[in-house]
């Protein structure tokens, strides 16, 4: 009779025991994050917590680069039509704000700076090359048509007036918060492009570019059009056909990944000057040589330093909010509230 009891006993022992066992042996694997967790990019968020003070916008001096005028305009007027011109308004809510807060980081920067270089004494003009680019109300309902006055200028404006006087502040001054297209999965230390150093602008991440359609490109020359090209940039530069493979080389890329320094034939050149010899979208490039034609695979396009804004796109496509995309492109930097 003792038996079938110490068998029972012990088959309900090992019934307790065994989920016990189980959850043990398994514990580890559910403490690591998945590829795809928000932990990666770690910033508080304090959305609706940075308004303190309500007053109206203050305006600013604009050189219009196209008409040479210059004309007083409110700052919010004016990010509208910066902010349609900068960025898609097919983007995100929250990219758009992202977009908006650093637009107006730039002009204030300049104001605070007292920087009107190249603008008759205005702050700033309305040229993408040199500032930002504009367009009026007007002309981007010449441009865009109706339908788009209708449909998308009003999430621009949303975006503008919802973080109405917000700007990007480190140790209290508007930082210099510089954008660009699309980056190679990595934005870029400020020095190692500019060899200026912004203790907010540094080399980080980048993961959701993928649907850039500028993300990765070709670019394709024949080897006498790649030579003529470079020759015609450096007149005393040697360098022939025959073995071409052999006479360029990179030397040197930067922590995100671009080309610093290239040798081509006997000369050194920088990868920014590749860049802007070949035309390129970036300067994150490999070359390859398939018989006669040389081909530069290229990653990213733009700079790369400070905000992606496809890589702000896709992380406001993972519900990120506007100052989470902020502070992580632009490190250890606050959102101000100034008017
Ligand atoms: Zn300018």
């Amino acid at each position: 009779m003792k038996k079938p009891i110490i068998l029972l006993i012990g088959v309900m022992i090992f019934c307790i025991l065994l989920p016990i066992l189980i959850s043990v042996l398994f514990y580890g694997e559910n403490e690591i994050p998945s590829s795809d967790s928000k932990n990666k990019i770690i910033q508080k968020s304090e959305k609706d917590a940075y308004e303190t003070v309500d007053v109206t916008s203050p305006t600013v001096s604009v050189y219009n680069s196209t008409t040479n005028k210059i004309e007083k305009i409110d700052i919010e007027t004016f990010l509208y039509g910066v902010v349609a011109t900068e960025m898609s308004s097919d983007f995100s809510e929250e990219a758009l704000k992202a977009q908006a807060v650093a637009a107006r980081t730039y002009i204030i920067y300049k104001m605070e700076n007292n920087m009107t270089q190249g603008h008759r004494g205005a702050y700033i003009c309305t040229n993408s090359n040199h500032c930002q680019a504009y367009a009026s109300y007007d002309e981007l309902k010449k441009i865009r048509g109706d339908n788009w006055i209708k449909e998308s200028y009003p999430k621009i404006k949303k975006a503008v007036d919802d973080t109405k006087g917000h700007i990007l502040t480190y140790e209290g001054k508007a930082i210099l918060p510089m954008y660009f297209s699309t980056s190679s999965g990595m934005t870029e230390n400020s020095k190692e492009v500019f060899s200026a150093q912004y203790p907010y602008l540094k080399s980080v991440s980048s993961p959701y570019e993928e649907q850039s359609p500028k993300y990765y490109t070709e670019v394709k020359f024949n080897k006498s059009n790649f030579i003529d090209l470079l020759k015609k940039n450096y007149s005393n530069i040697s360098i022939s056909s025959e073995n071409l493979y052999n006479q360029v080389k990179i030397l040197d890329r930067t922590t995100a990944g671009s080309v610093n320094t290239i040798q081509v034939g006997n000369k050194e050149v920088t990868g920014r000057n590749m860049r802007s010899i070949f035309g390129l979208n970036s300067s994150n490039f490999k070359i390859e040589f398939n018989g006669d034609t040389v081909v530069f695979k290229v990653k990213g396009y733009g700079h790369g330093v400070g905000m992606s804004q496809w890589g702000a796109e896709g992380m406001a496509q993972k519900n990120y909010k506007y100052d989470e995309i902020l502070f992580h492109y632009y490190t250890n930097t606050e959102i101000k509230d100034i008017y």
